[in-house]
């Protein structure tokens, strides 16, 4: 397959444009591979590109029911940050960081990361007083993390209303510069055609009914494609885990799937230069390089597997905006589409071995895991490869919530609407 570069894109200007490879092969699937990942997403395809760079298993098919980019990778609104409180995470996204920093050259695909900083808004003493903790928490893992004044506040977001008069006056913020966004099908695109140069076959619209067992080990799966053998099989489904492990005869997991809904408004010249978000509601936003505002705010709350929301979410959500952005009022929303969450119990991942012989899980990535996509990949290709987890997800195993181990970020407990 053809290197991108700046040679191939005026050859191709030149020549109308006509000799464009598909990016990546539509392969039919073998009887039998090394190792299976059930779910094309932006985990399950990282995780089959790492497990071909690094460890070298490149027998390995990546199925997905849909195509590529139908479920929350291509959902998303893009945020990419690191800046969580307890080690156990910033150090798993600071890793996540790290890939991103280098990923557009790593795969020879533009994912268009952005750093444009993420800057969250305090309006009260004590909301202040938890950022200052959170980002000594940080600095001393060696994560950016700075303290804002409103001055400088204002200086960055001249739209913000940051006077006394404010609905909800703003007091300070704190700022991770090294945060940002990237082009999320891209991730999804650019994982594909680097897994598949690598010999894997990513084949689309071949649904997992079923999994095949030689007493308690998994030995394969059924699919809408047939039945199909492998010696591992790795389930990164997303906001689908809970279905898909059902068929593995597995009924009881620590995730909820809830909606969460995303919004994208009108072109507008720039007025947001950095991911915001308010701190007196769920709201947070950016703005694309289109102009369009992205933004979004909390879950709607109750449990479901439709890729839509209700409308009270979107009032609500559009009340927090104008409470932020009165200016706005007359900015027209373009677009709102909704994915599935899957909402562990105590806001934190899972990826793990288990829980059956023979299998592999990931999962729990609530409404974070876009920006764990290429650390997500790593760390689970690494369990794979090697039956047992890396030093950076060895925290996340499933059974913590058995053993009393939670991962609780937020303080707020086994409460997916809060997290
Ligand atoms: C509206 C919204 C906004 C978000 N914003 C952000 C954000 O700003 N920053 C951030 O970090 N995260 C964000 N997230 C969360 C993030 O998108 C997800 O946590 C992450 O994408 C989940 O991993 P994934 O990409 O592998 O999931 P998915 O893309 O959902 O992949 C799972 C795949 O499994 C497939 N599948 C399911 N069942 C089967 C089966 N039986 N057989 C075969 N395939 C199957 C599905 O079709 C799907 O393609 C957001 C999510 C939503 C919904």
């Amino acid at each position: 397959m053809r290197e991108y570069s700046a040679y191939t894109l005026l050859r191709n200007a030149l020549t109308g444009n006509r000799d464009w490879k598909p990016a990546w092969r539509k392969p039919d699937p073998k009887p039998g591979y090394d190792v299976i990942i059930v779910g094309g997403g932006g985990h399950g395809l990282s995780t089959a590109y790492y497990l071909a760079k690094e460890h070298g298993i490149t027998n390995v098919a990546v199925l997905e029911k849909g195509y590529l980019g139908s479920g929350n990778v291509g959902r998303n609104t893009t945020a990419v940050r690191s800046n969580y409180l307890l080690p156990e995470n910033h150090r798993f996204y600071e890793h996540s960081m790290d890939l991103w920093e280098n990923l557009s050259h790593d795969l020879n695909y533009n994912v268009m990361f952005s750093q444009r900083g993420c800057l969250n808004l305090a309006h009260t003493p004590g909301q202040l007083d938890e950022y200052v903790r959170r980002g000594n928490a940080l600095r001393h893992s060696g994560i950016d993390s700075e303290l804002m004044t409103v001055r400088q506040i204002k200086r960055l977001v001249p739209v913000l209303d940051v006077s006394g008069s404010a609905r909800f006056p703003v007091i300070g913020g704190v700022m991770q510069w090294s945060a940002g966004t990237a082009r999320h099908d891209a991730v999804a695109w650019g994982y594909a055609r680097g897994a598949d140069r690598r010999g894997v076959d990513v084949i689309e619209n071949c649904e997992v009914t079923g999994f095949l067992r030689d007493g308690d080990r998994v030995t394969g799966v059924m699919t809408t494609r047939g039945e199909i053998r492998a010696r591992k099989v790795a389930v990164a489904a997303a906001g689908s885990t809970g279905r898909v492990m059902k068929l593995a005869g597995i009924e009881q997991l620590p995730i909820e799937s809830q909606v969460l809904q995303a919004f994208v408004s009108e072109s507008l010249k720039p007025v947001l230069d950095t991911v915001l978000t308010f701190g007196m509601g769920h709201f947070y936003a950016a703005q694309s390089d289109k102009g369009g505002l992205i933004y979004g705010g909390a879950l709607d709350g109750y449990n479901s597997y439709a890729q839509r929301g209700s409308l009270p979410l979107v009032e609500e959500v559009h009340s927090e905006m104008l409470a932020l952005f009165p200016g706005l009022a007359s900015v027209r929303m373009l677009r709102s589409w909704g994915g599935l969450c899957d909402m562990s119990m105590d806001g934190s991942p899972i990826i793990t071995t288990g829980p059956l012989p023979g299998m592999y899980l990931n999962c729990g990535w609530c409404y974070g895991g876009f920006k764990a996509t290429p650390a997500s990949g790593w760390c689970f290709a690494w369990t794979i490869a090697r039956d047992e987890p890396h030093p950076l997800n060895a925290a996340f195993t499933l059974d913590r919530f058995q053993r009393g181990l939670i991962i609780d970020d937020k303080g707020q407990g086994a409460t997916p609407n809060l997290h």
